[in-house]
This record gives structure tokens, C-alpha cells and sequence, in this order.
């Protein structure tokens, strides 16, 4: 069967691999359906991200930990890529019970066990059964373990524990991104929505490019009394228009000037800018009430990220960050969307078909699908 590989900066190429069997009784296999760009893979497919990683590490300005999820060299090409997916069910090994074969299924970019004492703990993203200490699909040290889905089958490890079916009703293409993406946009509000029931919100956009929008379009769908969505990049800027939030125009240069267009602070504050300076993060920081509460899902791979620690003292501010665990909230986010209070769909701007991937995965827009 065929998989398509980042073979370099620029470069995707088909390559020929073998088809995976059912290795364990716990295994599925599936077949993607619908396969969504993530931000992650937007900035490694088109950039030089790896050999600016490893020129960082060898001069000690880069975190060493990036090897933990960008691979040791980072992004070092062949990498048989695609982590975010709705797939059909194929087969089951015989310990599998909560999917039936046939059922469209999303499957969660990180592989987790849902028994180890992590998993357990709600860490699926650092799960301990596998010998990997960030297990992923399709990029870092697990695409070579368990490869990428943008192929036509996937052997899915603890099915059980893993696959979550798409309920009736929900489109395939607008839920691609589910297995990541957008879990990852849902914890940014959700739970800070559920501690400040109805609070203002700001979004501020840039590389982690859907992760934002998906943000601004869940906390519009949770109850959020105003969502106001800063950045620079004008297709972004329409979209998040286009899913209910105010934008504003932000400014590259320097964080106070578009703290001054905002005009106002916040409840509550995501940073989806992955600035590598951290400009967005201090925006997004210091636009906030006394009180508030930011959750940064941008990756800062910088050995020091500066944090305006002196006003976050001050105002009582909390920062969040981390990996999502996207197991555990790929339901909530089904949820809204079969209950018709979010459509995920406006942030994909190219919907590609299959023999179009190799192409459309490189596109310089927000979001992409490919889809059979
Ligand atoms: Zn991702
Ligand atoms: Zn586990």
C-alpha cells in the first residue's frame, strides 16, 4: 500500500510500505477516510523546522525535551506523515468490544493504553505502556513505530481504549480534525468557561493557525459573553468573523500596540500565536483581568520563553500549557458538533481529494483536508 512520507523541506513524496496486520487481540485496523493538516504539520512540511531545531540545540538556545516530540534529529525526513483522521473500522482483534467493523471512527492522534497509571490519571498523552515517552501518529518518534495515516490502512493499538465513533449525522470532512486540533482548541476554553460560566474571551491567532479558530468557535458554542480574536493574518481574520468572534487586526512588531487596538482586558485568554519570541503569549498574558486565566497551546522550543511574570503576580494571573490529551475530550467535542452548536467546517479554506494530497498538504492556507 502507499504512504505519503515528508521526504524533505517542501516535499512529500508516495512512498511503497507494507500492510500493517493485527499484531495483538487489543488491535484494530482502519481505513482513513478523512485526513486534516495539523498545525504542527503545516509548520515542519513547509519550513525548515528541523534543521532550525537542530542548529538551536547545538548552541544550547533550544530546549533538548523538543526530541521527546520533534525526534532525535527533529523532523529528520523519510517521516510517514498525517495524525489527525476519521477512518472506517476493517477489523478487529478479538478483545475489541466498543467498536463494531464498519463504523466511522475518530482516531486520537496520540496512542494510549486507557489503563496505565497515566491514562488513568487523564495523561493520555504521556502513556506509559508503550516504550516511547510521547507516542504519537505521524510525526516524532512514534511515526516510526506506528506510521501515519495518511495511507490506506492503520493499525490503531488499544482499540478499545482508543477509537471514539462519529455519531450519526456529523459530516466526516468537518471532524477531521477531531483526533487533535480540536480537542486541543476545546480544552483552551472549555474548562476555564466552566470555572467563569459566560466570561469574555480572547483568542490570539498565528501559528497554531486552526487551533485558534476552533478555540473562538468552541467558546462562542460553550456560552462565552464575548469572543474577540487577534491576529495578523487576514484569511484567519475572516474566518474567525465567519464563526461568531470580533476580529482585530493585531500588530506583528510589538505587543503593546495591539494590546492598545484591543482596548480592553479579559476573563479569560488563549495563546495560539507560537511566536517563538513569545509576543503573542505576552499579549495574551497581560490582556487580561485580575484574575484571568490563559491557556497557551502554542510549542515554545526556545530554552527560555520570557513571561511578563511581574504582572501575572500582580493581577493573580494563571498560565496554562501543555500537550492536550485529546482522548478524553474527542466525545465533548463530537458532542457539539452533532448538537449543532459547533461547525468545525468554515476553518477548512482547501478540501483536497486523495490523489490531490501530496499537492494540497503543502498549500499555504489555514486549514486542509483530504478527503476519499
Ligand atoms: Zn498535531
Ligand atoms: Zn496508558
Amino acid at each position: 500500500m502507499k504512504q505519503l512520507m515528508f521526504v524533505g523541506t517542501g516535499k512529500l513524496a508516495w512512498h511503497e510500505v507494507p500492510e500493517p496486520e493485527l499484531q495483538a487481540p487489543r488491535d484494530a485496523l482502519v481505513r482513513p477516510l478523512a485526513v486534516a493538516r495539523c498545525d504542527l504539520d503545516s509548520a515542519f512540511f513547509r519550513r525548515p523546522l528541523g534543521r532550525a531545531l537542530q542548529l538551536g540545540l547545538a548552541s544550547h538556545m533550544v530546549d533538548p525535551v523538543v526530541c521527546d516530540i520533534a525526534d532525535d534529529p527533529p523532523y529528520a525526513p523519510p517521516i510517514p506523515i498525517g495524525h489527525e483522521c476519521v477512518a472506517e473500522v476493517l477489523e478487529l482483534g478479538r478483545e475489541v468490544s466498543h467498536v463494531r467493523v464498519g463504523e466511522r471512527v475518530v482516531v486520537p492522534f496520540q496512542v494510549a493504553c486507557g489503563h496505565c497509571p497515566t491514562c488513568a490519571r487523564g495523561v493520555t498523552s504521556r502513556c506509559t505502556a508503550g516504550a516511547l515517552s510521547v507516542n504519537n501518529f505521524g510525526f516524532g518518534p512514534g511515526a516510526h513505530v506506528h506510521g501515519g495515516v495518511m495511507t490506506d490502512i492503520v493499525r490503531v493499538p488499544f482499540a478499545d481504549a482508543m477509537l471514539v465513533p462519529v455519531p450519526d449525522g456529523v459530516d466526516t470532512v468537518a471532524v477531521a480534525s477531531a483526533s487533535d486540533n480540536l480537542p486541543d482548541a476545546y480544552r483552551a476554553v472549555a474548562g476555564p468557561l466552566r470555572e467563569r460560566p459566560g466570561a469574555s474571551v480572547l483568542v490570539v491567532g498565528g501559528n497554531a493557525k486552526s487551533v485558534g479558530l476552533y478555540a473562538a468557535a468552541i467558546a462562542k458554542a460553550l456560552g462565552a459573553s464575548e469572543v474577540d480574536y487577534c491576529d495578523v493574518d487576514d484569511e484567519r481574520l475572516a474566518i474567525a468573523q465567519h464563526v461568531g468572534a470580533r476580529p482585530v487586526q493585531g500588530r506583528r512588531a510589538r505587543w503593546s500596540r495591539a494590546f492598545r487596538s484591543l482596548g480592553r482586558r479579559y476573563t479569560i485568554s488563549v495563546d495560539a500565536s507560537s511566536d517563538v519570541q513569545g509576543r503573542g503569549l505576552e499579549l495574551a498574558l497581560r490582556s487580561l483581568e485580575p484574575g484571568g486565566v490563559c491557556t497557551s497551546v502554542g510549542i515554545y522550543p526556545r530554552a527560555r520563553t520570557p513571561v511578563p511574570l511581574m504582572q501575572m503576580y500582580v493581577d493573580g494571573i494563571t498560565l496554562r500549557t501543555g500537550i492536550t490529551n485529546a482522548r478524553a475530550l474527542i466525545p465533548r467535542v463530537l458532542s457539539l458538533v452533532a448538537e449543532g452548536r459547533l461547525d468545525p467546517a468554515p476553518v477548512t479554506t482547501l478540501l483536497a481529494t486523495w490523489s490531490d494530497a501530496q499537492r494540497a498538504l503543502l498549500a499555504q492556507t489555514t486549514k486542509v483536508v483530504v478527503a476519499r
